[in-house]
């Protein structure tokens, strides 16, 4: 079974720093509800790192989102954690690398075309 990415590692980059947006698009969305006791401000130095996704997750934040947003947020925290560990881009069903075009339109999707 293939190993290999379809995405370069620039599109890589990119998409981890459109999916970390999201994720701060999402908390911004929250707080702006007043239901979430923690500002938005976003430490740089913590962005990207798999401490500040395991602690948005361990935060009754998520409480404050929408159902819908809720859904995103977690295939988002679901595809930064992929990126740390190396799986993203690969299929989660068929293990096939996942195309670029698919990943840069939907870059939390898990699964390529044919299992999506
Ligand atoms: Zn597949």
């Amino acid at each position: 079974m293939t190993s290999a990415v379809s995405i370069t590692p620039e599109q890589k980059q990119q998409l981890h720093e459109e999916l970390l947006r999201t994720l701060t698009r999402l908390e911004r969305s929250v707080t702006r509800h007043g239901s979430a006791s923690r500002p938005a401000e976003m430490d740089q130095t913590c962005i990207g790192r798999l401490s500040r996704i395991e602690a948005l997750q361990n935060q009754s934040f998520t409480q404050g989102l929408k159902e819908r947003e809720k859904i995103r947020f977690e295939q988002v925290l679901d595809a930064l954690r992929r990126i740390e560990d190396g799986s993203y881009g690969i299929c989660a069903a068929c293990k096939v690398a996942i195309p670029s075009e698919r990943l840069l339109v939907f870059p939390e999707t898990r699964t390529c075309t044919r299992c999506g």
